[in-house]
């Protein structure tokens, strides 16, 4: 309610950005679920209608609430929100971590959308049949005070007015023109590894060591990309909106510069200047010329232009560790 209450000088203002109402939720079964609203009465309805199931509501960023998924999205369409699993292919805490469809999940209630989290992108949905009309989102999953995390990813939406009710009718109606966001072999769970000493194995491999590291014993968690192809049981990909695969500014450059964090000094000037120079971060990862960028930072430019030509070398994440990224 406090948060709530922070935004809401914010819903209406005049600088063209439309503020949607958002909250994730956790359920019994600890799966995440992310709900969007039109209207942030709606929270307050659906915070009513929850009263009693929950410790967390005035606490918690993303509340725990005793209730199944089922119940948390009909209450959700209860007060005329959308609801979807949060991260869906999360190997912790996401639908595909403990269920293995929609109905498993959600009983007889309808999800809305799909968000594919960092470590998924639309074609390791593509194949899976509970899928096919369902709606994909690609967001940020922001839960740290760090401003670099927002807008990681995105979504491009048609919509016929620049109210949160627009683009909730959009998403309702499927009208998702692009999804954007990491390549998926960046997240921290893309491969199957171990969450102690990250190393990698191969699906056969995992079961053949009962998902325990012969290094040293930790735990093997199966990696988004086998669990997407398990689920995907051979069916046919139908289309999806294009995906724009991009590296967050601040990651190029921390890599560009060889630093251990992109929250280092040197690195949040050159960001800064970037940002002061061509206005956001969106438009340096895909529209600036090379020229200007290389103005700016030639490192950094070469690994835009990398990015944009389709040459990066990535370096798949898994267990836990983020993938990471080099020039040829
Ligand atoms: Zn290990």
């Amino acid at each position: 309610p406090d948060w709530l209450a922070g935004w809401k000088s914010f819903f209406e203002n005049d600088s063209g950005v439309v503020i949607v109402p958002q909250g994730e939720i956790e359920d019994i079964k600890r799966v995440h679920h992310l709900i969007l609203a039109g209207d942030p009465a709606q929270f307050d309805q659906l915070r009513d209608l929850l009263t009693g199931t929950c410790k967390s509501f005035v606490t918690a960023g993303r509340p725990h609430v005793y209730r199944t998924g089922e119940e948390i999205a009909n209450a959700a369409h209860d007060v005329g929100a959308l609801v979807g699993p949060a991260h869906a292919f999360t190997p912790w805490t996401a639908m595909y971590a403990y269920f293995d469809s929609v109905p498993a999940c959600y009983g007889s209630a309808k999800i809305d959308f799909l968000e594919l989290g960092l470590s998924a992108d639309s074609s390791y949905g593509a194949a899976i049949p509970d899928l096919y009309d369902v709606p994909f989102l690609t967001n940020s999953d922001a839960h740290s005070p760090y401003p670099d995390k927002l807008g990681r990813e995105f979504n491009r939406i048609r919509v016929a007015g620049k109210t949160a009710k627009d683009v909730i009718a959009a998403i309702r109606a499927g009208s998702i023109e692009m999804n954007a966001g990491f390549f998926p072999e960046e997240g921290k769970y893309n491969r199957t590894a171990c969450t102690r000493c990250y190393s990698q194995y191969s699906f056969e491999d995992a079961v053949r060591h009962q998902w325990r590291c012969p290094a040293d014993g930790g735990i093997i968690k199966k990696g988004v990309a086998d669990r997407a192809k398990e689920l995907s049981h051979g069916s046919e990909a139908r289309p999806r909106p294009p995906y724009l695969r991009v590296i967050p500014l601040a990651q190029i450059i921390q890599t560009m510069e060889g630093a251990s964090s992109p929250n280092t000094k040197k690195c949040k000037t050159i960001y800064a200047k970037f940002i002061e120079t061509f206005d956001n971060e969106i438009a340096v990862l895909i529209d600036v010329p090379f020229a200007e960028i290389r103005a700016v930072h030639p490192k950094v430019a070469d690994a835009v232009m990398a990015l944009r030509n389709g040459t990066v070398v990535l370096h798949p994440g898994g267990g836990g560790k983020y993938g990471t990224f080099s020039l040829r």
